[in-house]
């Protein structure tokens, strides 16, 4: 672990701020704080062009994020159609082939402890309700309705949500805003908040998804990580993991921990995930940039993953384990838990 003079999770110096790094977004607030780097990537507002974007560590939101942040129409529309028809192509191709690793090492495990830490006071567990936002594949779902929950995926694009629905899941086609009407025991956000414009709009729309005693759980890249940034120094690495306007917010487990507490929950678990950059750091296998590599590599994560996911025992000493690593700031991704209360 590298020791960094200037870390960017929070508390910069006053060397280093640039106050004149100021906007006022469509939405009417502002940003303004230090700036981190700058990256060039697709336009959502129009597409087909190429803009750049700053990465801000914004005062205002406590966070780090992109700016000029995209409107929530826009990406309402990117969501609907490009995302999965021009950026991701092999989407539904490369997610089934790991389903079992998806099924067994990723959703069963966060919802059965979901399930554990639904308040008492919830109906019986064969009527209990999960939420998938953001449901892509519905992976989450098979996952939720393997364990009997009853299951509603929230999906902007059409033919995800047919194919939700084909697998026996209630999807409601569009976004957050659209679902003021849906409530469940449980929500589930996998890689969905560090999507959002403004993420504290986002989580409490979940707030107001949960029943009392409903359970959040999110999932999100752990960025600015230590292990990112021992190889960007050792190899001279770009900060890869920026990728706007895909994601907008860059979470770090301070600045998940502020946004989820203020938007009125508490927390009950974090942790990390499989600490990914140690292919670089230990066996100098350099997977930026390198689709190959990254694939070799993924499987590994897999493989090891889906060993530990065999029994409940071992699989809680590999958590225990991702819980020790975020104190140190050390895995890919965070795990969060954290229930409304009653
Ligand atoms: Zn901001």
């Amino acid at each position: 672990v590298v020791s960094e003079p200037t870390w960017p999770e929070w508390g910069g110096d006053a060397e280093h701020y640039c106050p004149w790094h100021y906007w006022t977004s469509p939405e009417g607030g502002h940003h303004a704080g230090h700036l981190l780097d700058t990256v060039v990537g697709p336009s959502v507002e129009r597409p087909g062009t190429q803009q750049v974007y700053e990465i801000l560590r914004c005062e205002p939101c406590i966070a780090i994020h992109a700016t000029p942040l995209p409107s929530q129409d826009a990406l309402a529309r990117y969501y609907a159609g490009p995302f999965f028809d021009r950026d991701k192509p092999d989407y539904i191709e490369r997610y089934e082939s790991q389903r079992p690793w998806w099924i067994q090492a990723v959703y069963t495990p966060l919802l059965r402890q979901a399930l554990a830490a639904v308040s008492l006071n919830a109906p019986e567990r064969d009527t209990l309700t999960l939420i998938e936002v953001g449901a892509g594949m519905g992976l989450g779902l098979d996952a939720g309705k393997a364990l009997g929950f009853h299951t509603i995926g929230i999906e902007p694009h059409g033919a995800l949500c047919q194919r939700g629905a084909d697998r026996g899941h209630r999807m409601v086609q569009g976004t957050l805003e659209e679902c003021s009407g849906l409530r469940g025991h449980v929500v589930l956000a996998y890689e969905t908040l560090e999507h959002q414009p403004c993420p504290e709009d986002f989580l409490l729309r979940c707030y107001d998804l949960l029943l009392p005693g409903g359970v959040l759980v999110l999932q999100v890249p752990n960025d600015y990580n230590p292990l990112q940034r021992a190889a960007c120094q050792r190899f001279g690495l770009p900060q890869w993991w920026l990728a706007p306007p895909q994601h907008l917010f860059y979470w770090t487990p301070k600045t998940l921990q502020l946004c989820v507490r203020r938007t009125g929950f508490t927390i009950l678990d974090m942790r990390g995930t499989y600490p990914l950059e140690c292919f670089m750091l230990r066996e100098n296998m350099l997977y930026v940039g390198n689709d190959t590599l990254g694939r070799q590599i993924h499987a590994r994560r897999m493989a090891e993953e889906l060993l530990a996911a065999v029994t409940a025992e071992c699989w809680a000493q590999r958590e225990m384990q991702y819980r020790q690593n975020l104190r140190q700031r050390i895995g890919r991704e965070i795990v969060c838990l954290a229930r409304k209360d009653i």
